[in-house]
């Protein structure tokens, strides 16, 4: 891409946002350097990526204010590699994931945010916490002795289709387990406050439906190629 295209995608992305407030995380996954810091220097801070690999090979070589979510299905075992630095950890999708994050914060007395990532698709991701699972763990115990953590909401991906029906019908779902659970007296170390919902392609429906963080890349940074 053109050096200033970034600067200009950003910008038409910003104004048709339906909520100012709404977080814009610029996932930066497989560009480079300097398409990061082209984004940073049209005022981004919060970038998301979905490996771990090549987190901790940009972090060191950026800004060092720049805020690093976690976007993409983390590993157990390398988990220990980012939590010195992460700012948000959207893709928490099973307990056991959630353990080892509270493991390895602790072990550096840090206390990580994090997002519980929701199956809300027909199709596609097999990753995620349903609302059966969402409930017990929410209002069980075992959730108590994990004070490394902090649960700062729900994150969840719409399947991958045209049909604007399907994307809306999940994304409400998502918001109205939200508020469902907000409902509750929930432990401590939950505060209910975001909903990250919302890519390139579908980032106004998710808006409309209450997103308070949209991951948007492709939009910002152009077509990724993986060769
Ligand atoms: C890649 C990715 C995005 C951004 O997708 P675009 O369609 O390029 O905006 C958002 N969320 C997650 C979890 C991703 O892996």
């Amino acid at each position: 891409m053109q050096a200033t295209d970034i600067s200009k995608n950003l910008k038409k992305i910003r104004d048709t946002f339906l909520n100012q407030d709404c977080l814009l995380v610029a996932v930066s996954k497989t560009k480079p350097i300097s398409a990061i810091q082209e984004a940073y220097d049209a005022g981004i801070r919060d970038f998301g990526e979905n490996k771990v690999q090549e987190i901790i090979e940009k972090a060191p070589a950026l800004p060092q204010d720049i805020k690093w979510h976690m976007i993409g299905h983390l590993q157990r075992n390398k988990v220990k590699f980012i939590v010195p630095f992460i700012y948000l950890i959207h893709s928490v999708d099973s307990l056991r994931l959630l353990k080892q994050i509270n493991k390895e914060a602790e072990k550096i007395n840090k206390t990580i945010h994090c997002l519980l990532q929701v199956h809300i698709a027909k199709e596609g991701t097999k990753f995620g916490w349903n609302k059966e699972e969402l409930n017990e763990f929410l209002l069980g115990d075992e959730i108590k002795s994990m004070h490394n953590i902090r649960i700062k909401g729900l994150m969840g991906m719409a399947t991958n289709t045209e049909n604007t029906e399907i994307i809306t019908e999940e994304f409400r779902t998502l918001k109205v387990l939200f508020e469902a659970l907000k409902a509750q007296p929930l432990p401590e170390i939950v505060d209910m406050k975001e909903i990250s919902m919302g890519m390139s392609g579908d980032y106004l429906l998710a808006q409309q439906e209450g997103s308070t963080m949209v991951r948007i890349g492709s939009a910002i940074f152009g077509s990724r190629n993986y060769n």
